[in-house]
């Protein structure tokens, strides 16, 4: 019931703002133990995942394999990893042509290419749909329509 002050009765209870020590100051970060935790981190996630070069996926080191441009089963990727009529933006996110020409208009993971040990990652699903006999791209592929590309 509203008295005539206005307030409902009995409903509100007081609530006190919650005490602050204002002449503490916040701890300074370890801006060393940070570093070292930061770089552990990052080291551990190089050294444990890779991306696989067809399906720009993140793949576990385990179940990866690794190739030289030589050791890629380049003739299938040629007919598979082409796919025609996107618009150039898409071939230009997904290109390793400078690397070989043979990779002109083939969608790939640029991450899926290691410049010091000059190899190719790729997830056995890809590389399992690669070395079949289907005339189709893997699954998962970029060259399958799992492209994007931020205009
Ligand atoms: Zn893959």
């Amino acid at each position: 019931m509203l008295e005539d002050s206005g307030s409902i009765s009995g409903i509100c209870a007081e609530i006190k703002p919650p005490e602050y020590d204002l002449d503490s100051k916040i701890p300074e970060p370890d801006l060393k133990s940070l570093e070292k935790d930061c770089f552990e981190a990052l080291k551990h996630e190089n050294n444990t995942h890779s991306i696989c070069l067809v399906c720009d996926s993140i793949i576990r080191k385990s179940e990866e394999k690794s190739f030289k441009m030589k050791e890629l089963p380049i003739k299938k990727m040629e007919q598979v990893l082409k796919p025609e009529k996107l618009p150039i933006a898409i071939y230009k996110c997904y290109d390793l042509s400078y690397l070989n020409a043979k990779f002109e208009n083939m969608l790939l993971s640029v991450k899926g290419y290691h410049s010091q040990s000059k190899t190719f990652t790729i997830c056995v699903n890809c590389y399992t749909s690669l070395k079949g006999s289907s005339k189709h791209p893997p699954k998962f592929s970029i060259a399958n329509g799992t492209w994007f590309f931020l205009i």
